[in-house]
């Protein structure tokens, strides 16, 4: 057997715990290595069964003196009688019967479990037991995260067979990294994450783990910031074609934000260095009017451009308001998404190649190797959270060195976003556009939903519309309490029988999609009741009420997202947060809200509450996840990491060395062929 092995190899492990074990991303025996310990249990200490005290967690060794079994079918219990020197205990088990032939008289066993002790008699409810010859369960244990169909005692004994096969691992960091930075090696930390002899062990390896993960994470940042800067030259656009030509012709004057992020843009796409820049703005800053201006400079200057956005909803209003907008001046705009007929795309496509569309919207069907530009020099990209490194990278390859913006709603706190585009240079929309009011959002205890309805009510009778969101699109078994929108639609029908109301959610067809949007644009539906499928990028002045059931449930950076939905016209809007739940960090999240609306604020909280790991959501933007590393406590590796991958990148740009074979190997593993081949 070998680590690279298909977990399925493993004895034991049939179809179905395969499938399970897929779920928890593990896939071969090198996945479990890989796959760390949520937290340990010190069982070093035996207890005498004489000794135990009733309520603690104890570790017990004995001889099985007495077996009953009691009860039939699949309600079978089971109970030993334990001996040791000192005294006996009883263990049960309830619903035994494949345990029952675990135990035989006379063989001895370790048990750990909580202890109870009752009119004299010790017990041991459910127990973790080992024989007493198996590798024992004695020691710092770990304790894993699990799935339906994989228990504790599974993952220990896969996490001892994936242990045996250690020796297949080689080491990749190179020696004098390893020095250098006082690492243990690969072994001894994969080995000391999972069984740590003492605190000592543990600490080591985890600093090892650490250090990897944000080594790499250098690694494949700064490979991606070379290759751009390594380009011999972008393309540099006429600086007489002015950017205030379509600007002046709008409806409105551009704020002091956009101006000045105008200016930046306008810099780099007048010099001839490849642009690589990051516009955040919160919602509603005026992030598209940005893009616009940028692409209409493009154009005349003679090149195409092209805006990808994640969603085919937010793809589609980019496309009507680039028609609108650039009508005037002559400019084609065209679109391309996955669902377009066939004959469609073929068009499309043709046109595209032969310079007819200037300016192409879409999704990621942008990035198939069939769409063909004739002269691409401008590269956007919207809300960029949703897209990888390396989906931007396929984009950008259609051109010769186009300039890239892109553009993001996800406000980061600074410390971050220089470390997450690395890559990019940032510009902030640090300012809204003028007149626009604050969004007054309350909360509501679920007891009290019939308030916030008939609120919604009110609203509508007033000629708004409003927006219901819920967290799930069905109902589910497994969370109870929690609303899906489908239930949620059918309740509002019923008691607001008079109020025009659809449901919109991600599974639904694209074309029932649209068709229920166009009608809530045009203000024929009045109620929208929705998953988070409307969460970026939508904009219909007339709706000024966002309700959010189970708000709990969603993360600080979405509730913002969401409640940017409203806001947008001259009518006073509202945010209505229902919450199912009581605990602390939901009821500091939702304060969080209602106190304010700042998103760059917002986004500092959530990263005290969260903890960057989660917030970052690497794998988002193509990179791979932190599992032991975290951003707020491991400033100081991160820093020593990003020293030591320059000096790696500097040495071996491409890591083509034999010495940095092992890197390079890594480095592909975690961000795909795709990224090294950029390398
Ligand atoms: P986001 O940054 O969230 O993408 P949008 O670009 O969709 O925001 O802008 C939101 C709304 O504000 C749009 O209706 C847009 O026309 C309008 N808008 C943008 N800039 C200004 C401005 N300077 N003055 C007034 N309205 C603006
Ligand atoms: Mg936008």
């Amino acid at each position: 057997m070998n680590v690279k092995d298909h977990v399925s190899s493993v004895k034991g492990i049939g179809p179905k715990k395969a499938e399970a074990l897929n779920r928890m991303g593990i896939h071969t025996i090198q996945d479990f290595l890989y796959f760390y310990p949520r937290g340990y249990q010190d069982r070093r200490q035996i207890t005498k069964i004489g000794e135990l005290e009733n309520g603690s967690l104890a570790l017990i060794q004995g001889k099985i003196k007495l077996k009953v079994k009691g009860g039939y079918g699949k309600k079978q219990t089971l109970k030993l009688l334990v001996s040791d020197d000192s005294g006996s205990a009883e263990i049960v088990f309830f619903n035994a019967r494949f345990l029952i032939h675990k135990f035989e008289i006379e063989e001895e066993f370790t048990f750990y479990g909580r202890v109870a002790i009752e009119y004299g008699k010790t017990k041991m409810i459910h127990p973790e037991f080992l024989k007493k010859d198996e590798k024992d369960g004695r020691g710092i244990i770990p304790i894993y995260p699990l799935t339906a169909g994989v228990s504790q005692s599974d993952m220990y004994k896969w996490q001892n067979l994936a242990n045996g096969l250690l020796s297949d691992l080689q080491e990749y960091l190179t020696e004098d990294i390893v020095q250098r930075n006082k690492l243990c090696d690969l072994q001894y930390a994969l080995d000391n994450i999972h069984f740590p002899p003492d605190k000592n062990h543990l600490k080591a390896a985890k600093y090892r783990l650490v250090f990897d993960e944000l080594l790499f994470l250098q690694i494949g940042l700064q490979s991606v910031k070379n290759r751009i800067t390594a380009k011999e030259k972008g393309t540099a656009f006429h600086s007489d074609v002015k950017m205030e030509e379509f600007v002046t012709g709008l409806s409105y004057s551009l704020t002091g934000a956009q101006k000045k992020v105008l200016a930046e843009i306008n810099g780099d796409m007048e010099s001839d260095k490849v642009m690589n820049r990051l516009v955040q703005g919160d919602v509603g800053s005026g992030k598209t009017v940005v893009a616009e201006a940028a692409l209409y400079k493009a154009v005349k200057s003679g090149f195409q451009g092209v805006l990808m956005a994640p969603t085919e909803l937010l793809a589609r209003q980019h496309f009507e308001s680039l028609r609108e907008e650039f009508g005037g001046y002559g400019i084609e705009v065209g679109f391309l998404s996955g669902s377009m007929s066939a004959k469609n795309k073929k068009e499309t496509l043709e046109r595209l190649a032969n310079g007819n569309i200037q300016v192409l919207v879409g999704t990621h069907a942008l990035i198939q190797p069939s769409v063909l530009f004739k002269n691409l020099g401008l590269v956007i990209t919207d809300e960029q959270h949703r897209f990888g490194v390396n989906q931007r990278n396929l984009l950008t390859e259609k051109g010769k060195n186009p300039d890239v913006l892109v553009m993001t709603a996800t406000p980061i706190p600074r410390t971050l976003a220089v470390i997450l585009y690395g890559d990019l240079d940032i510009s902030v929309i640090d300012e809204l556009p003028p007149g626009r009011q604050k969004i007054i959002t309350n909360a509501f205890k679920k007891e009290k939903r019939e308030q916030a309805y008939s609120f919604v009510r009110q609203q509508i009778r007033q000629g708004r519309q409003a927006y219901v969101v819920a967290p799930l699109i069905e109902e589910s078994e497994t969370l109870e309490n929690v609303i899906s929108a489908e239930e949620l639609y059918r309740q509002l029908r019923k008691s607001f029988p008079e109020v025009r109301t659809a449901l919109l959610h991600g599974e639904m067809k694209q074309a029932e999609k649209d068709a229920v949007m166009e009608k809530f644009y045009t203000g024929e539906i009045e109620m929208l009741v929705s998953t988070v499928v409307i969460e970026v990028g939508i904009n219909v002045p007339n709706a000024t009420i966002m309700v959010i059931e189970n708000a709990e449930r969603f993360g600080l950076a979405q509730l913002h997202q969401l409640r940017g939905r409203v806001g947008r016209g001259k009518d006073q809007s509202y945010c209505l947060l229902i919450s199912g739940s009581e605990s602390s960090v939901s009821k500091e999240r939702i304060e969080i809200m209602v106190s304010t609306s700042d998103g760059f604020v917002i986004a500092e909280k959530d990263l005290k509450l969260r903890g960057p790991g989660e917030f970052f959501g690497l794998r988002q933007h193509g990179l791979p996840d932190l599992k032991l590393a975290d951003l707020g406590r491991h400033m100081g590796i991160l820093n020593q990491t990003k020293e030591e991958a320059k000096k790696i990148l500097e040495r071996d740009p491409k890591l083509l060395s034999v010495e940095m074979a092992g890197i390079k190997q890594k480095t592909i593993e975690l961000f795909g062929e795709n990224a090294v081949l950029s390398i």
